[in-house]
C-alpha cells in the first residue's frame, strides 16, 4: 500500500490575500523610520509574518458559516450557549465565562484571588500573566524544571513544573498560594509541553495542600498532540482524550483562544467552584460586559465554538506540528543554534550562540530580529534582554534569563514554500553574522519598553551588509 512520507497541509485554499513584497531598500527606510524596532514598522512592509500567532490564525468555512448563523442577542444569545457547550465539551466545568482575550480572565482571576502577600507559582508565567500577578500584588513564582532553562538541554517534557520546588514551597506557606499554575504549552520557556504524568504529580500536591490547580490553556490541543506522539502509553489516545484528560486535573482554567481556538480575538475563564464564579461574574459585568458575551460579539463566540472542535482534528495536529518540526529541522541541519526541541507554535532561535561576538548587553536577539527583517522581510520577535533584560542604575543592561528570537507560525495561514523561503532567509543571515554587531536602546518607557523603544547601531551600519 502507498505510503506517503509527505504530510499534506489538510486544506485548500479558498479566499487569497496577497502577500506584501517590498525591496531591501524600502525595508532599509522602514526600519530606520522605526528606530530599528519590529513592532514599530507597518504590516504592510511585512512579507513573512511570524511576529505571533496570537490572533492571526485563518478561519475554517465552518468558521465563517458560523459567524452568519450568530446571534446577537445582548443577553442569553444561542451564541453564547453554543460557545459554553464547546468549552463544557472539553472542560467538564460548570462554569464558562467569555472574555475578549485572555489577559482579561487574568486580570479578573488575580484581582479576586492575588493581593498583597499571596504568592502563585507556575511552571512559567507567561509576561501578561506575570503582570496582572504582580498588578495584583501578589508575586508571582516560576518553578519551571531544571532542563527548562536551558535553550541547549533535550528533554520531551520542557515545560514541566519542578515537583520537589512546588512541594516545599507548599510545605513552608501553602495558606498564601491561592492557586498553581501550568502553562500548556509552556509559551515563555519555549512553547515545551507538560506531560500528564507531571500534571498529575502536580495535582497530587495540590490535593495534599488542598490548593487549587489552574490551566493556563491558550495551546492545549498542541499540548495533547505532543503528549499523544512522545509520553509513554498515550500513543492510542486521541488528542480529544487526553485534553479531556488535562482539564479534568484542574479546578478552573483561562485561555486565550487568539492561539489554539483559531480566533482572532476571544478568550474564556471556566471554573469549578460556584463562589469564585459569581465574584469573577460581577468584575466581568463591570468591565468587560454581560456574563452571556463578555466583551464579545456572538459571531466571535460561534468561530470559537466551532475552532476548539476543529483544533483537536489530528489531520490538523500532525499538520501543524509537523509543519514547526520541518523548520526547526532545516534550520538544525545548517548548523543555526535553536532552543531545542521545537516548540509547539514556534521555532526559536538561541540569539546568544548566534552571535557570540556580540555581547548580551548589546542586544544580539534584536540584532538578528532586524538583519532578518531587512534581508528577507521575515518579522520575527526578541524574546530576551529587550523584553525580559532592564536598565540598571548605573547605566548598563540587566539581561533577560536567555536571549531568542521566536519565529511564531500562524495557523493554517502559510504553506511549505513559504517556510522554505523562511529557512533560505535565516541560513542567509546566519552565513553572515560575523558581520553583525550590537546595539543601544533609547527613548526607554517605564514598562513593556520592547513595544515602543528606539535602538541605535553601536559602531557598525546594519544596511551595509551584503
Ligand atoms: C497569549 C497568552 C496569554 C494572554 O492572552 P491574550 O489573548 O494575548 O490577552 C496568556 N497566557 C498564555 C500562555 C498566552 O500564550
Amino acid at each position: 500500500m502507498f505510503q506517503p512520507k509527505t504530510i499534506i497541509e489538510p486544506f485548500r485554499v479558498k479566499v487569497v490575500e496577497p502577500l506584501p513584497r517590498r525591496t531591501r531598500e524600502q525595508r532599509a527606510e522602514a526600519l530606520v523610520a522605526a528606530q530599528w524596532n519590529l513592532f514599530s514598522v507597518p504590516a504592510r512592509e511585512v512579507t513573512i509574518d511570524l511576529m505571533t500567532d496570537s490572533g492571526t490564525s485563518a478561519m475554517s468555512q465552518e468558521q465563517w458559516a458560523a459567524v452568519f448563523r450568530a446571534d446577537e442577542s445582548y443577553a442569553g444569545a444561542n451564541s453564547f450557549f453554543r460557545f459554553r457547550d464547546a468549552v463544557q465539551e472539553l472542560t467538564n466545568m460548570p462554569h464558562v465565562i467569555p472574555v475578549h482575550q485572555g489577559r482579561a480572565a487574568e486580570r479578573i482571576l488575580f484581582s479576586v484571588v492575588g493581593g498583597e502577600g499571596q504568592v502563585i507559582p507556575a511552571n512559567t508565567h507567561f509576561d501578561t500573566t506575570r503582570a496582572n500577578v504582580e498588578a495584583s500584588g501578589a508575586e508571582a513564582l516560576d518553578l519551571v524544571i531544571e532542563e527548562g532553562r536551558c535553550p541547549s538541554t533535550e528533554h520531551p517534557f520542557k515545560g514541566n513544573m519542578d515537583v520537589a520546588a512546588l512541594q516545599k514551597l507548599l510545605a513552608e506557606r501553602s495558606e498564601q498560594v491561592p492557586m498553581v499554575v501550568l502553562t500548556v504549552t509552556n509559551n515563555s520557556g519555549g512553547g515545551q509541553p507538560v506531560s500528564l504524568a507531571n500534571m498529575r504529580a502536580v495535582r497530587e500536591i495540590c490535593d495534599q495542600y488542598q490548593v487549587p490547580l489552574f490551566l493556563d490553556c491558550a495551546r492545549f490541543a498542541e499540548n495533547a498532540w505532543l503528549i499523544h506522539l512522545r509520553e509513554e502509553g498515550q500513543q492510542q489516545r486521541s488528542p480529544k482524550a487526553i485534553a479531556q484528560e488535562m482539564f479534568r486535573l484542574a479546578h478552573g482554567t483561562w485561555m486565550s483562544a487568539k492561539k489554539d481556538a483559531f480566533g482572532n480575538i476571544g478568550g474564556f475563564l471556566a471554573l469549578h467552584d460556584d463562589a469564585l464564579a459569581s465574584q469573577c461574574r460581577n468584575i466581568l459585568i463591570l468591565t468587560e460586559g454581560f456574563p452571556t458575551y463578555g466583551g464579545l460579539a456572538g459571531r466571535d463566540l460561534e468561530a470559537l465554538a466551532v475552532g476548539l472542535e476543529e483544533v483537536l482534528h489530528e489531520d490538523y495536529l500532525q499538520y501543524r506540528i509537523q509543519s514547526t518540526h520541518y523548520v526547526w529541522q532545516h534550520l538544525d541541519a545548517a548548523g543555526v543554534p535553536l532552543l531545542r526541541p521545537a516548540g509547539g507554535h514556534a521555532v526559536y532561535l538561541d540569539a546568544r550562540a548566534f552571535l557570540p561576538h556580540v555581547p548580551v548587553a548589546e542586544l544580539p536577539g534584536q540584532t538578528v530580529s532586524i538583519a532578518l527583517f531587512l534581508e528577507g522581510g521575515v518579522r520575527a520577535c526578541e524574546i530576551g534582554t529587550v523584553m525580559f533584560g532592564h536598565t540598571r542604575d548605573d547605566g548598563l543592561q540587566e539581561p533577560g534569563p536567555m536571549d531568542l528570537v521566536r519565529l511564531a507560525i500562524p495557523r493554517r495561514v502559510y504553506t511549505q514554500s513559504h517556510m522554505d523561503y523562511v529557512i533560505e532567509v535565516v541560513r542567509y543571515v546566519f552565513e553572515r553574522r560575523q558581520h553583525l554587531g550590537g546595539l543601544r536602546i533609547l527613548n526607554e518607557p517605564p514598562a513593556l519598553r520592547h513595544f515602543t523603544c528606539g535602538f541605535e547601531p553601536l559602531g557598525w551600519d546594519p544596511l551595509a551588509l551584503t
